[in-house]
């Protein structure tokens, strides 16, 4: 969504007319990940974090799309434009402007839309194909690959989007944890930020996820030496599709970790080359998650390098 809005002060439809409105945050508060209880993980390395955004990489549409906004009357275009114009206007950052737009055009109209409104709306949202079933069968691929070692995939979400919407979806219980942003909704008249997640802010949960710090009422910036952190960034994969995910490719490709960047089966992939040519990451393929598919093929392919990267050091491990 930040990209949506960002790139709304120009062009509407640089990718076949989707505003990004959302991308991506949420916090699936409940205390997944074996950090979140409050005991530290233990740091077997082997763990494999497929951590993915959400508008536009497993959804082709801003989550605001499919209900949110059809049931104001109000055309998405409009929306994201008035989100770009107001932010560039009162210097607002253009995700709380969103949130906060959001809200105040539903109170104009009469409208209420409550949490459980929310998280009902999620049941509309729309995924890409392949994406429901990608999930259990990547579990099935690495135990598979993996053999006797034991390593485990778990997958994340991390997205500007609204955390409410994203529980109600179908695939909410397939991730370990979701980082997204999240409203208050009895602090004020109208709903207020609870949380927002933004591009460069998103980085902050790799590196939660990375130390096994997913409680978000623990401090992450106390040091932890690389060899204690349960999940090192080199067993990372992060599935994006534009420029609000450089921050979290760049982290992870700068250290060790691996990216794949998606665009819609209708949209032209001029942004994820872009990426792939500045480095951001390893692959780019069209989003289609079902098996057999380029980006199927290209996840396989780097998961099978983790595994055998595991492997080596395990056997390496207690030689001297
Ligand atoms: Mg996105």
């Amino acid at each position: 969504m930040v990209e949506r809005v960002k790139s709304l002060g120009a062009a509407y439809s640089a990718k076949r007319g989707k505003a990004v409105a959302s991308d991506g945050q949420r916090t699936k508060s409940r205390a997944g990940g074996r950090g979140a209880a409050g005991e530290p993980p233990a740091p077997d390395k082997r763990v494999i974090a497929l951590v993915y955004d959400f508008d536009g990489t497993l959804s082709p549409r801003p989550m605001q799309e499919y209900a949110f906004l059809p049931k104001l009357g109000i055309e998405p275009k409009e929306f994201w434009a008035e989100c770009a114009r107001v932010s560039k206007a009162e210097r607002a950052d253009v995700l709380i402007t969103y949130m906060h737009l959001m809200y105040k055009k539903a109170k104009e109209k009469g409208v209420r839309v409550d949490r459980a409104d929310l998280v009902a709306q999620g049941k509309t949202v729309e995924l890409y194909p392949g994406v429901e079933a990608w999930f259990d069968a990547m579990h099935a691929y690495v135990k598979k690959r993996s053999g006797d070692e034991g390593i485990t995939v778990k997958h994340y979400l991390v997205s500007s989007g609204l955390t409410e919407i994203i529980e109600g979806t179908k695939i909410y219980r397939h991730f370990a944890n979701v980082f997204a942003s999240e409203y208050w909704f009895d602090a004020y008249d109208l709903p207020f930020p609870k949380r927002v997640i933004s591009d460069t802010g998103k980085t902050q949960f790799l590196f939660r996820i990375n130390k096994g710090i997913e409680d978000l009422g623990q401090s992450i910036n106390l040091h932890m030496p690389e060899d204690e952190r349960p999940i090192p960034f080199s067993n990372f994969i992060y599935f994006g599709d534009g420029d609000t995910d450089v921050p979290s490719m760049a982290l992870l490709k700068k250290n060790g970790g691996h990216a794949i960047a998606v665009h819609g089966p209708d949209e032209n992939a001029t942004k994820c080359v872009e990426l792939f040519k500045a480095g951001r990451c390893d692959f780019y393929a069209t989003a289609d998650y079902r098996k057999g598919s380029d980006l199927w093929k290209r996840t396989c392919l780097l998961l099978d390098r983790i595994i055998a990267d595991v492997k080596v050091k395990e056997e390496a491990r207690g030689l001297g």
